[in-house]
């Protein structure tokens, strides 16, 4: 068993670290009160080989691996929760099932934009009645004339609505007749941004991840060439949930990035914070909480990049994943309320970070599948 991280993994993690910290840090609260996108961050990680960092060299990605990619969304998070969210449903849930299932015509058209930050991808999964039970999907395909016509909403979906929104990756139901819910045929389908008919809706007012991009889609009467399909027909069930388990990764990296962070954070301001003649980290009550964040940060970032290892071996990841996930989050949660209450009222003022990193880790119970969910796959990959 080897605990030292690969020079190369060292080196890129160093280099988000350091990104993030004189790139994103001084801009991040501004950010966030604005609601503004971060577009010039965006550009700096496209420079950097950020944006594809586990796709090939060969379609402009960065060759790097599921540890890479973990080690680089986490250094993000440990700073802006809003611009690691950015990277990680462009990258895994937009890039990813183009990569995975595209036809080589699809990767070579999107690939090297989406790679290079140029363009941004997304992935429309969830609808109105259909979050959880993501298989009901409502949006429908239909073939006429050699083209899809897409009628339907999604809901929730993150980068679609930018100046730099490049496609969105789709699920819809395929099949010629009403279908019941067992015959059902879903298919994934490409549909670049600017394509009549596809209008992003109006960003939600959301508690947090204010800088990043989350908007309601609808289709109306919308032609895509039927090329667009991604891979098999009637695949997009097996193409989403294989998505969504390496998606995992990266968001429960997130929440590791986070907490981290908040742990940071939180040990700084102890160390200069006085009460009763002496700084707050020497009174024992701190020190406790200090110290279990801390370990259930070390514990959940092992298991995090336990899930990375085994996708990078090619093993079964989907119950490392869930569990990696499931914990990330809610030790994000933890961990960024453990981290205001070390801050007393002044975790409670926008100035301090710690006010954004607890409004910016509910979402990693909910998002990419609920804490309930997370629960589901695990009981299932154990047979219960
Ligand atoms: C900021 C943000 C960004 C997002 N970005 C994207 C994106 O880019 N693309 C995308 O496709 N989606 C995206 N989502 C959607 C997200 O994945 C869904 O919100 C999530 O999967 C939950 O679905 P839902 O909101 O419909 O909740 P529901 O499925 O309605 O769940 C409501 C509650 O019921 C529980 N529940 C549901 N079914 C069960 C069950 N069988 N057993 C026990 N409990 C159950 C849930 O756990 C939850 O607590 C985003 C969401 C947010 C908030």
């Amino acid at each position: 068993m080897e605990f030292d991280l690969a020079d190369h993994h060292r080196l890129l993690r160093d280099t988000v670290r350091e990104f993030a910290h004189q790139e994103i840090g001084p801009v991040a609260e501004e950010l966030d009160r604005t609601k503004a996108f971060p577009y010039e961050i965006v550009r700096g990680l496209g420079e950097l080989g950020l944006m594809g960092i586990p796709f090939p060299e060969e379609y402009g990605g960065g060759g790097g691996d599921s540890i890479a990619y973990a080690l680089a969304v986490e250094e993000l998070a440990r700073v802006d929760s809003s611009v690691a969210i950015t990277v990680c449903a462009h990258t895994t849930l937009g890039t990813e099932p183009i990569y995975l299932f595209g036809s080589e015509e699809q990767k070579r058209e999107w690939l090297p934009r989406l790679c290079s930050g140029e363009r941004l991808g997304a992935f429309g999964l969830t609808e109105p009645e259909a979050g959880s039970d993501a298989g009901n999907t409502q949006t429908r395909a239909a073939l006429d004339a050699g083209e899809w016509v897409i009628n339907g909403s999604k809901q929730f979906i993150t980068n679609a609505g930018t100046d730099i929104s490049g496609v969105v990756v789709i699920t819809a139901v395929t099949s010629a007749g009403a279908g019941t819910r067992g015959e059902r045929e879903i298919s994934n389908l490409l549909v670049p941004h600017g394509t009549p008919g596809y209008e992003p809706g109006e960003p939600y007012r959301k508690m947090g991840w204010n800088a990043s991009d989350t908007r309601p889609l609808s289709f109306s009467d919308c032609r895509v060439p039927a090329e667009n399909l991604v891979g098999q027909r009637g695949a997009g069930l097996r193409q989403f949930l294989h998505v969504l388990d390496i998606g995992r990764i990266g968001v429960a990296a997130m929440g590791v990035g986070l907490a981290q962070g908040a742990l940071d954070q939180a040990l700084a301001y102890a160390k200069e914070r006085r009460a009763f003649g002496r700084p707050i980290s020497q009174f024992q009550t701190i020190q406790s909480k200090l110290a279990a964040m801390s370990v259930e940060v070390e514990a959940t970032r092992l298991l995090v990049y336990k899930a990375a290892w085994l996708k990078d071996r090619e093993r079964n990841f989907t119950l490392t994943a869930a569990q990696a996930k499931l914990k990330s989050g809610r030790l994000a949660v933890r961990a960024a309320d453990e981290a205001v209450q070390i801050h007393g009222g002044y975790g409670y003022i926008e100035e301090y970070p710690v006010c954004r990193f607890y409004r910016d880790a509910k979402v990693l119970t909910i998002g990419e599948g609920t804490d309930e969910v997370q629960e589901m796959v695990i009981a299932r990959a154990l047979g219960a």
